[in-house]
Parts: C-alpha cells; sequence; structure tokens
C-alpha cells in the first residue's frame, strides 16, 4: 500500500511519514508523536494492517485533537468497531461515504 503522505483530522493537516524499523524500535507498527501530531508509520506493514494501523493512529490525533483523551485500549475498540462496522455493512458503506 502507498502510505499517504497526510490526512485531514479535521482542519488540520497530520503528516505523515514512514520509518523503516518502527517495529523493533517501538514494538509497533505505527506511532503517533505529540504534540506534533505527526504519525509515523512502518512501511513493510501487509496493506490490511497498514490501512487499520493508519487509522487507528489516526483515532489517537482525533482524541490528542479534541481533548477526548482516549486510552489505548478505547483507541483499539473504536479502531475495530467502526472498521467493523464499514467492512459488514457494505451497502450502507457506500451510501455513507458518496454523500459526504
Ligand atoms: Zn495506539
Amino acid at each position: 500500500m502507498k502510505t499517504p503522505k497526510s490526512m485531514m483530522i479535521g482542519p488540520v493537516e497530520v503528516p505523515i511519514r514512514e520509518e523503516p524499523g518502527l517495529i523493533s524500535k517501538r514494538e509497533l507498527g505505527g506511532y503517533t508523536e505529540f504534540p506534533s501530531g505527526e504519525i509515523e508509520i512502518c512501511p513493510d506493514l501487509p496493506p490490511q494492517q497498514a490501512v487499520l494501523t493508519i487509522f487507528h493512529e489516526c483515532l489517537h490525533a482525533i482524541s490528542a485533537q479534541y481533548g477526548l483523551g482516549l486510552s489505548e485500549s478505547k483507541v483499539r475498540v473504536l479502531e475495530m468497531s467502526i472498521s467493523a462496522l464499514f467492512r459488514d455493512n457494505d451497502d450502507f458503506t457506500k451510501v455513507y461515504f458518496k454523500h459526504l
């Protein structure tokens, strides 16, 4: 998967930087730097894991930007439940993204 250069989190453009060796350095596929909000992504992740990792890190960035203070476990629950919501409701997902 081609890693996006940035993601828009509300009005803020959050840069994404590929960080080779991130898994061995931090034992993570992705990491969000605070307070800069920059997201680091390991470039060697399989596509499905890369997508979920970017989404996961965006949830951390949203939590920080809006002062939600979400714990790691809450971010993981949101990551998996929202991903499953869109994956398991294909008809709704198509309509949802068509009308955004
Ligand atoms: Zn996390």
